[in-house]
């Protein structure tokens, strides 16, 4: 089961530099494809919280 609707995924991008997302569903998060970038988005309750401020910073 995905942790959000494909078609949702497609039209979301990372807020802090609009690269897409792709999903880590091991960790229930959604991370930002950029290299440069990287920030882990939580997803809780199926709701993407796509706050710079809620993100895990890559290690
Ligand atoms: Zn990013």
């Amino acid at each position: 089961m995905p942790l959000v609707e494909p078609s949702l995924l497609e039209i979301l991008a990372c807020p802090a530099c609009h690269a897409p997302l792709r999903e880590e569903a091991a960790e229930a998060e959604l991370v930002c494809t950029s290299d440069t970038c990287g920030l882990a988005y939580p997803v809780r309750d199926e709701i993407p919280v796509l706050l710079v401020d809620e993100a895990r910073r890559p290690a």
